[in-house]
C-alpha cells in the first residue's frame, strides 16, 4: 500500500498527479524552488519543501535534493510527471535504491528507451518497422554522401538524446550535409549534455500517432489506441486528438501490437507511449518511445475511460493490470489544446507575468488540467505552457464545436495567450475536415496569425476594456444605479440599489 506521494515535478502536472492521489485518498509532499513558492501544486499539496534557487538546475533537477524531502516527509514513493527527472535513468534508479518506490519503469527501460539509437535498434530487433536510418551514432564527417544515398534526400539529422521537438535538423541540400552536422552536435551537446546524432529518411507529409500503453510486473501489457499529434509547430505538439481522423480498424490493430511488442521488448513496467509516424501510404514506423506519462494523456483517458495516474499508482505497488486488451474501445472524441503563455502574432514569443483574470470554460464535456490563479505571477524560469483544455463529444464535429465554445469562454488577461491561434485553427478547413499532417501549421501560418475579430473585438482589446473597467470602478468613478452587488445567498446581481446588502 502506497500511503504518502512525492511528485517531484511543477505546473499543471503535479497538481493533476495529486488530484488523483486525494482521491485515492493517497497523501501528497510538493517540491518547490523559490519562484514557485506560491504556485498551486504547493497549495495542493498536504506538505510542501524548499529545494532550491528557480532555475531548474538548481531545483527540479536535483536528484539529492529531491531525495532529501522524500526523506525528510517519509514519503514511500515518488512520481516523476513528465520533463524534469521523468526519463532520467539514474534518478529512478537512485529512488528505489534509497528505498523509495519510483512510479515508472525500470532505469534500465528508461536508458534504453531514452536513447534514440538504442530505442531504434531495440525496436527493430523486435521485428517492428522503424524510420529508415543509421543505426550508429554519426562520429565524423566520413561517409555521409554514402548514407545519403542510401536514403535519399531530404534527411534529418537528431539528437540520440533529444526531446521536446530539440536537437532535430532538416537537411534538404547535399552541401549542407557537413555543416548540419556539426551545427547539430554542438546543440545536442549544448541542449542534453550529449553529443551524439544520428540521420533518419525525411518522411514526407507524415501524421504522428502514437499508442498508449500499460504494463503490469506480471509481463501484461496492453495498448489503449492512439494520439493523433500532428498540430505541431517546431516539432512540438500543440493539439491532440483521438481518434485519430487517419485511422482504420485494421492499421489501428497493426500499429497497436507494435507498440505492446516495443513494450515487451524492454520489459516496460507502467505507462508508456510508443510514438510512431505515418505515411500517405498508411506504413508506419516507429520513431521513438517515452518511457513516462505524457502532455497529452487526458485525451485517452477521456475517450477510454481510465485513469493514467491512478494506473502507474496501481501498477508501482505490483498490482496486476485491471483490464485486458478485450476491454479497451475507444468512445467519442477527445481533443486537447495545449495553452501557452505566449503571443502567437509576435512570433510566439514567451510571455510570462501576472495573471489578472481568468475564467475557465466548464461545463458538459469539458476539463482544464491548469495550475494558474488570479493574482499568480507565472515565473519566467519553466515551460511556458499553462494550461490543457480538454473536450469530449460524441463524433469528431461535436468535439470540435464543443472546443469552439470551450476556447469563445476561456479568458485570461495580464499575459498573451495562444488561444486566438488555437481559435483559428478550430475554423480552418483542413482541420475541420481530419485532413491535415505534421505541415498543417507551417501550411496555414499565414491565416492562422491573424489575430481573431471576434465579436468585433480581439482579446487584447477585451482584455484592455476589462481593466479600464476595474481601474474605474476601483477609483470610485462608476456608482449606482449600475453597481454590483453581493446578495445574502452569495450571487452577483447588477444594476440593483443599495437595499440589498453590499459587500
Ligand atoms: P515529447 O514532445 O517529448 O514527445 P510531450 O509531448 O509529452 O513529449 O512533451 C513533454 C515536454 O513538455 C517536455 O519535453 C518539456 O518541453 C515540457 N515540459 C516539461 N516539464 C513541464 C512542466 N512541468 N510543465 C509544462 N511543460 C513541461
Ligand atoms: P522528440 O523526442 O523531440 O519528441 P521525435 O523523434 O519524437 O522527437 O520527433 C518529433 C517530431 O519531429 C515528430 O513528431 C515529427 O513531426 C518530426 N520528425 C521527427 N523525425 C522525423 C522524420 N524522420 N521525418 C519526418 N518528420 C520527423
Ligand atoms: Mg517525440
Amino acid at each position: 500500500m502506497i500511503k504518502k506521494i512525492l511528485v517531484a515535478n511543477r505546473g499543471e502536472i503535479a497538481v493533476r498527479v495529486m488530484r488523483t492521489c486525494r482521491e485515492m485518498g493517497i497523501s501528497t509532499v510538493a517540491v518547490y524552488s523559490e519562484a514557485d513558492r506560491k504556485s498551486l501544486h504547493v497549495r495542493y499539496a498536504d506538505e510542501a519543501y524548499f529545494i532550491g534557487n528557480s532555475p531548474s538546475n538548481e531545483s527540479y533537477l536535483v536528484i539529492d535534493k529531491i531525495l532529501d524531502a522524500a526523506r525528510k516527509s517519509k514519503a514511500s514513493a515518488i512520481h516523476p510527471g513528465y520533463g524534469f527527472l521523468s526519463e532520467n535513468a539514474e534518478f529512478a534508479r537512485r529512488c528505489r535504491k534509497e528505498g523509495f518506490i519510483f512510479i515508472g519503469p525500470s532505469s534500465h527501460s528508461i536508458s534504453t528507451m531514452g536513447d534514440k539509437i538504442t530505442a531504434r535498434q531495440t525496436a527493430m530487433n523486435a521485428g517492428i518497422p522503424v524510420v529508415p536510418g543509421t543505426n550508429r551514432e554519426i562520429l565524423n564527417e566520413k561517409g555521409l554522401s554514402g548514407i545519403v544515398k542510401e536514403f535519399g534526400l531530404p534527411v534529418m539529422i537528431k539528437a540520440s538524446a533529444g526531446g521536446g521537438g530539440k536537437g532535430i535538423r532538416l537537411v534538404k541540400n547535399e552541401k549542407d550535409l557537413k555543416s548540419a552536422v556539426r551545427a547539430a552536435k554542438s546543440e545536442a551537446m549544448s541542449a542534453f549534455g550529449d553529443d551524439s546524432v544520428y540521420i533518419e529518411k525525411y518522411i514526407s507529409s507524415p501524421h504522428h500517432i502514437e499508442f498508449q500503453i500499460l504494463a503490469d510486473k506480471f509481463g501484461n501489457v496492453i495498448h489503449l489506441c492512439e494520439r493523433e499529434c500532428s498540430v505541431q509547430r517546431r516539432h512540438q505538439k500543440i493539439i491532440e486528438e483521438s481518434p485519430s481522423p487517419l485511422m482504420t480498424p485494421g492499421l489501428r490493430e497493426k500499429m497497436g501490437e507494435a507498440a505492446v511488442k516495443a513494450a515487451k521488448a524492454v520489459e516496460y513496467e507502467g505507462a508508456g507511449t510508443v510514438e510512431f509516424l505515418v505515411d500517405e501510404d498508411l506504413n508506419f514506423y516507429f520513431l521513438e518511445m517515452n518511457t513516462r506519462l505524457q502532455v497529452e494523456h487526458p485525451i485517452t483517458e477521456r475517450v477510454i475511460g481510465v485513469d493514467l495516474v491512478k494506473a502507474q499508482i496501481h501498477i508501482a505497488a505490483g498490482e496486476p493490470l485491471m483490464y485486458k486488451q478485450s476491454d479497451i474501445c475507444q468512445l467519442g472524441h477527445a481533443i486537447e489544446c495545449r495553452i501557452y503563455a505566449e503571443d502567437p502574432f509576435r512570433n510566439f514569443m514567451p510571455d510570462p507575468g501576472l495573471i489578472r483574470h481568468i475564467t475557465e470554460p466548464t461545463g458538459l464535456g469539458i476539463r482544464t488540467d491548469g495550475y494558474v490563479y488570479e493574482g499568480y505571477e507565472i515565473p519566467i524560469f519553466y515551460d511556458p505552457m499553462i494550461s490543457k483544455l480538454i473536450v469530449w463529444g460524441i463524433r469528431r464535429g461535436d468535439a470540435i464545436d464543443r472546443m469552439k465554445r470551450a476556447l469563445y469562454e476561456y479568458k485570461i488577461s495580464g499575459v498573451k495567450t495562444s488561444i486566438p491561434f488555437l481559435k483559428n485553427i478550430m475554423n480552418t478547413r483542413s482541420f475541420i475536415d481530419g485532413k491535415y499532417n505534421t505541415h498543417f501549421i507551417e501550411d496555414n501560418l499565414e491565416t492562422l496569425i491573424k489575430p481573431g475579430t471576434e465579436c468585433g473585438a480581439t482579446c487584447e482589446d477585451m482584455s484592455v476594456i476589462a481593466a479600464f473597467f476595474d481601474y474605474m470602478t476601483k477609483i470610485k468613478m462608476f456608482q449606482s444605479p449600475a453597481q454590483s452587488v453581493i446578495t445574502p445567498d452569495g450571487w452577483k446581481e447588477y444594476g440593483k440599489r443599495k437595499s440589498i446588502t453590499r459587500l
